[in-house]
This record gives structure tokens, sequence and C-alpha cells, in this order.
């Protein structure tokens, strides 16, 4: 499909932009900030609301305090964090200073998506600042977080940033010219419509056609942002006006589109903040009721359940073959569920004594993928 026509309705953008693109001999680069900042620019004043996610700090930190980066420790790098973001923002503020335009730094973590009420406080504070006509410049906020609590890596972190705005489009800027199929094609692959294990394979871990980690984490988060109905696009950040090119239309790099409709807002929660606590397993009927007839969960499609869940929490839904069908809210615990599952909905009042819920997961909390 001509790209004109996949990116027509774009209004809202995030742009990630990798280290390496930034930086020149283990430093911060003005003059390479200027350049994307100037590109920015320019698909701003056509109309287009962007949201910058930026690496770059630990980098940063490590330059101006003479460290090699590789070989860090854990806090040393949380400290390279600290010096360095501050550098980083000063560079995006006098950059965008210079096109008329003013920066707010919004620095996340996971557990910032992972609890609603922050997870929309980042939304109202992101929005405003696009109302205001700021540009809202987001990072992890690395300074404070370990392993456990981190995205780890700014690819996952952008493709949650898009979440949270929903965004129309994804643009992850870095050193890699899109996603190849196989390392001795000549052009990376158009257009990726959905991502399958041969996708993964191909993308993830050394000895793939990418090597290690940098396409497994953007394929990670093209994964996310397609099952939110959007678009996501791995291009090059060197390239010469990379992004107003991409608007226009020019076929660049590898571009990820979804084949559902873009989800909600409550529904994008539930599918990607919520932490999964546990694993219902349905069987072939009810995989077909809902995939293909929009159905809610029932007790009865239900065959084995797993995990510590309360009512209210989110579980992975998979097949008999443990495919993964879905996620969603459960209205029951797990002791309730081993009780009815497998159950016609009229017999669970007599077994629970009560009246409840007809479904196990309404419609309306339920995600496909
Ligand atoms: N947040 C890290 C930094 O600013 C970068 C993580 C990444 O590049 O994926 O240095």
């Amino acid at each position: 499909m001509p790209r004109k026509n996949l990116l027509k309705n774009v209004k809202r953008i995030v742009v990630k932009i990798g280290t390496s693109i930034i930086t020149e001999d283990g430093m911060i680069s003005t003059n390479r900030i200027s350049t994307l900042v100037h590109d920015i620019v320019s698909v701003i004043r056509q109309g287009h609301e962007v949201v910058v996610v930026s690496s770059g700090s630990i980098s940063s930190g490590a330059g101006v305090l003479n460290h090699d980066r590789e070989g860090l420790t854990i806090p040393e790098k949380q400290a390279m964090a600290a010096v360095g973001q501050i550098i980083l923002m000063n560079e995006y503020r006098k950059c965008f200073q210079w096109e008329g335009l003013e920066v707010g730094q919004i620095l996340l973590t996971e557990d910032d998506v992972n609890n609603r009420r922050r997870f929309l406080n980042a939304r109202h504070t992101l929005n405003t600042l696009l109302h205001f006509g700021v540009v809202p410049v987001v990072n992890e906020n690395d300074s404070v977080v370990v392993k456990e609590i981190k995205f780890g890596d700014n690819d996952t972190l952008s493709a949650h940033v898009a979440n949270i705005v929903e965004a129309d489009l994804l643009i992850l800027l870095s050193d890699v010219n899109g996603f190849y199929w196989d390392l001795s094609d000549p052009e990376p692959v158009e257009e990726i419509f959905s991502i399958d294990a041969e996708v993964k394979r191909r993308a993830g871990g050394s000895g793939t056609v990418h090597g290690t980690g940098g396409m497994a984490t953007k394929i990670r988060a093209a994964e996310i942002t397609i099952r939110c109905g959007e678009k996501m696009i791995i291009a090059h950040g060197r390239e010469e006006n990379v992004l107003s090119r991409i608007i226009r239309g020019e076929k660049i790099g590898t571009i990820f589109v979804g084949e559902g409709h873009p989800l909600g807002s409550r529904k994008r929660w539930i599918a990607f903040s919520m932490k999964n606590k546990g694993i219902i397993r349905i069987d072939d009927g009810a995989v077909q009721a809902l995939r293909f007839n929009k159905k809610s969960l029932l007790p009865s499609g239900i065959i084995e359940i797993s995990g510590k869940f309360d009512s209210g929490d989110a579980v992975e839904i998979v097949d008999a073959n443990d495919q993964q069908i879905g996620k969603g809210i459960v209205n029951y615990n797990v002791q309730e569920l081993q009780l009815i599952m497998g159950k016609k909905t009229r017999e669970i009042r007599s077994i629970l004594g009560g009246t409840y819920f007809d479904e196990v997961i309404n419609r309306d909390d339920l995600i496909i993928y």
C-alpha cells in the first residue's frame, strides 16, 4: 500500500531518538541534535504534534566525566544519567529555542505506567504541554530505578509513551535502516503487518540476522504499537530530513501496521500497563467466540487456570496449544473460578451461592490479539 495512504490520518507522533544518532565520539553533538530538531520542527509546523523520547543521558554523563560507558556499574550508570540528563536537555532546549519553541522534560519509570493514577497524570501533563505548544522530551528516570522497575531500553519506553498519548505513529530513529528479513537483502522490509514467531526469531538474540539486542526491543515496541492499532516506523536517524520525508509519504525504513482498529484508552491500559496475575486456558469453542463472534468469556469455555489473581486483576488468555489469545480483567478470583470453570453460566449461582456476573471476563474488559 502507498505510504501516503497508510499515514494519511497521522496527527500525533512520538519520535524516539537513539543515543548513536546524537553522539559523536561518545559526546553529545549539538550539530546532530540541531539537525534533528530542525526536522522535528518542520513536521510540527505542518500541523503535527510531536513528543520526543530521547536516549543519551548515560553517554552524555560518561562523556563529560571521561568514563567509558562499557564496564560501568549500575550506580555509576545512574550517576552518569544524573549528570548527562541535564546536558542532554540543555542541548534540546537550546536547539528548540533556535527554532522558537520551548521544551518540557518528563522522566518516567515502568512503575509510572503500571499505576493507573500516575499513568493518567503523565497523560494529562503530556497533553497539556502539547496544548501549550511545548515539545515534551521524555527519557527513563534512570537515576532512581533498579532493574526490576526499569523499562531498560527506550524502544519499549517510547511504545508506552505512544500509548499514553495515544499517538497515531511511533518513529524509532537509530543507526539501522529498518528491519531486514535477511542480512543479504539490499533493502529493509517495507511493510510488516503482524509480529509472528518468525519475525521475532529474525529480530532477537545473537546468531540472528540482526545480532544482539537492538532489533529485539524494536520489535517488542512494534508489537505494543500495532496491538494498540497504531503504526510504527524504524528508520535511520542520520538520513537527511528523515522525519519530513516520512511524513510526506516517502518509503523510508520499515513500517509496522496493525490490522485492528485503534484501541480505546482503557483497553490500552489493560493491555500494556496491567500486570498479568494468572493464565486462563480456554477451549476452541471459546477461542472462536472471543475471536470471531466478539463475545465475553464465559466459565464454560475455561479448561485450566493458574496463578494467583483476585477479581479485578488482569490475566492472560491462552488456547489449548499455549497460543496467546488475549488479556482481560477477571470478575472472579482464582478460588471462585476453580469452582465454576467448565460450568454453564446458569449453574454459577447455585455453586457460589449468590448473584454473580454472567461472564468471567466482560467484552469491555477484554483485548484480543
Ligand atoms: N535511558 C538511557 C539513556 O538515556 C537509554 C536507554 C536506551 O538507549 O535504550 O542513556
